[in-house]
């Protein structure tokens, strides 16, 4: 029979990609030859590398095709898909927030009435809406949000910011907090014993990680 290995999904490119890589290297954990790959593995941890888009690794977790993942908050929740958080990593922060034109009066979300709103993240965007009695139109595109109010595509936006800068740049101002995101590690619900064992492995070396960070 042949050795269990741990299959995690990251991300392949972008922001939480280094991140992602850096924390499996300082577990000590040293993967192979990792450029332009879809998959990777260790030579000295059970541990198989999948390199996907980040909006698709809750899907991948939740059917078990990768038995843990790194991903956003923020996607994790707007694709709604069973899988459980195992620890928060602490990088990728980030917040969703709603965004107005800079020179627009803004008193509370009842000024979203009626407005279009464009946004990436449909589902989350919906929930904040119907929590606060809110009806809105909602566009979903799938990237250069914060644009779509200078072209005339929407009045506001919802979108993820970090510093803000972007927003600024855009001329937008942001009035509403959705969602604080942070990177987590996420693992499917109907992982087997020997899986569990070597979660328990890494997620002891994750910890000391985050600890020696302190
Ligand atoms: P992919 O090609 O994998 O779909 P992407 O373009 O959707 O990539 P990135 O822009 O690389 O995603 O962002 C990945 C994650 O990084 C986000 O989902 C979020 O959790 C986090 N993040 C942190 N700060 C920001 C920010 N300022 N803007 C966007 N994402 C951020
Ligand atoms: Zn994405």
């Amino acid at each position: 029979m042949s050795q269990t290995k741990l299959r995690i999904a990251i991300q392949k490119s972008g922001r939480l990609y280094e991140d992602s890589v850096k924390l499996l290297a300082e577990c000590g954990i040293d993967l192979r030859n990792v450029k332009d790959r879809l998959k990777t593995e260790s030579d000295n941890f059970p541990l198989e590398v999948f390199f996907l888009r980040d909006d698709d690794i809750p899907q991948y977790v939740e059917d078990g095709v990768a038995d843990v993942g790194i991903v956003g908050e923020n996607v994790l929740y707007e694709k709604n898909k069973q899988t459980t958080i195992v620890e928060q990593l602490g990088f990728g922060k980030c917040r969703l927030a709603i965004a107005v034109p800079r020179g627009q009066e803004y008193e509370s979300v009842k000024a979203l009435e009626g407005k279009r709103i464009a946004t990436s993240y449909p589902f989350l965007t919906k929930q904040f809406l119907s929590d606060n009695n809110v009806n809105a139109e909602i566009h979903e595109i799938s990237g250069s949000v914060e644009i779509a109010p200078g072209i005339g595509l929407a009045d506001v936006v919802c979108d993820l910011v970090s510093s803000g800068s972007t927003l600024f740049m855009n001329g937008l101002k942001e009035v509403e907090t959705i969602l604080q995101s942070q990177s987590v590690l996420i693992k499917n619900n109907k992982l087997n014993e020997a899986q569990q064992q070597l979660l328990k492995k890494l997620v002891f070396r994750i910890q000391a990680v985050k600890k020696a960070k302190r």
